[in-house]
């Protein structure tokens, strides 16, 4: 049977320990057996010479077991403190080797605090991932969550830029229209408080929004979760936007499960992912177009569809709606009073209510669908 033995860290301490002992082992006993021989002579003749050419000097000879015993000594002293020199080098080459990742990591650790998010440690081993010891898995999750890092960042970053130039159109517009009031180039006509209002309100809703986004993005939206009558909820949403419809001259029609279908959701929450849906399939369709709403039971959870016959989607698109601040055409979603956050709230509802949504459509002018699911009873 053939053991596979992991390269764990505890290991290569171990073995460390073990090679440090083994050199040390090694050099006492080449040391001690060439020393050996010259101290044992040089002992033996200090013996000769004190019981003289004719035998004994008169007194009990030195024992040659004595003779020994110094000899002995004076080998194992040299020999121990060779090896115990060649110990301490050992010992010092191997701890540099084993300490050396973990300094890397403590250098890129305070190179990423200092705003460094590229950095990254050598992971050093080519051993494939869940292999690799201790020190090479802590690396490998280290640079995880220094990608991880500069991934926010990045975002951070990009949040900042899309908020300022989102406010900074409507900025422009109210200071612009102000200052030709005040130097009397525009006359304070109702069309000119109008526009003024328009933008005031635009603002006023983008930081709504941004205020929204941050507390779904954080997780911090409490969901108060009932046993609700989709298609109750259906109507309700249906009668909010009935007028709008009306004017805009686009047709609804409500196709409510049949038999009815119980969901648990927060009933707020899931008419706000409706309405949001519905608001852009009425502002993305133009007027004779029509737009349709449906739900069906499918296993352990309900699938709600919005389907439009307007402008559509190129298949591009159609991941990347959900993402923060992202419009096809900017100028035709701010002419409605879009700020590209909307789906990016409703995805974030429906997720944590345990559900998905996606977009789809056949391309360019043919219309769209956006589905998501929520669970059932
Ligand atoms: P906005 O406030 O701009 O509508 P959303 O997050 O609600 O922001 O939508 C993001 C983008 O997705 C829109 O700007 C638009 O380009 C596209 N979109 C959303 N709904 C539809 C739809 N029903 N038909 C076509 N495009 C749509």
């Amino acid at each position: 049977m053939i053991w596979k033995i992991r390269p764990r860290f505890a290991w290569k301490l171990f073995l460390s320990y073990l090679a440090v002992l083994a050199v040390g082992a090694a050099v006492l006993l080449v040391t001690s057996r060439l020393a050996l021989p010259g101290a044992f002579l040089r002992h033996m003749a200090d013996m000769g010479g004190m019981m003289g050419p004719g035998g004994m000097m008169g007194g009990s000879p030195p024992p040659v077991l004595d003779s020994f015993r110094d000899a002995f000594t004076d080998a194992i002293t040299l020999s121990g403190l060779a090896a115990l020199s060649v110990a301490v080098v050992v010992s010092a080459l191997m701890a540099r080797r084993v300490v050396a990742p973990v300094r890397r990591l403590t250098e890129a650790s305070r190179r990423i605090a200092a705003g460094h998010y590229d950095e990254r440690v050598d992971v050093g081993s080519a051993a494939p991932v869940g292999t690799e010891d201790e020190i090479g898995q802590l690396a490998r999750q280290f640079n995880e969550m220094a990608a991880e890092l500069e991934t926010t960042e990045a975002r951070r970053m990009e949040l900042i830029g899309n908020v300022a130039h989102e406010l900074r159109t409507p900025l422009t517009i109210i200071r612009g229209s102000l200052e030709g009031l005040m130097d009397g180039v525009l006359a304070p006509e109702p069309e000119t408080i109008y526009r003024i209002t328009r933008e005031a309100d635009r603002l006023q809703r983008l930081v709504m929004d941004l205020q929204e986004l941050s507390r779904v993005e954080a997780g911090a939206v409490e969901l108060h979760l009932d046993e609700l009558d989709l298609g109750e909820v259906m109507n309700s949403a249906q009668a909010q936007l009935a007028m709008q419809f009306e004017e805009k001259g686009v047709s609804f029609e409500l196709q409510k499960p049949t038999p009815s279908v119980e969901v648990r959701a927060d009933r707020d929450r899931l008419m706000q992912v409706l309405l949001n849906l519905l608001g852009n399939a009425l502002q993305y369709t133009p007027s004779g177009g029509s737009v349709m709403l449906k739900a069906t039971q499918l296993d352990g959870y309900a699938e709600v569809s919005v389907q439009d016959t307007g402008i559509g989607l190129q298949s591009e698109h159609l991941d990347h709606v959900f993402d923060r601040f992202y419009r096809v055409d900017r100028s035709r979603s701010r002419a409605g009073g879009g700020s590209g956050i909307g789906l990016t709230i409703a995805r974030h509802l429906i997720e944590a209510h345990g559900g998905q949504i996606r977009a789809e459509s056949p391309g360019p002018g043919q219309g769209s669908v956006f589905h998501f699911t929520i669970p059932s009873l």
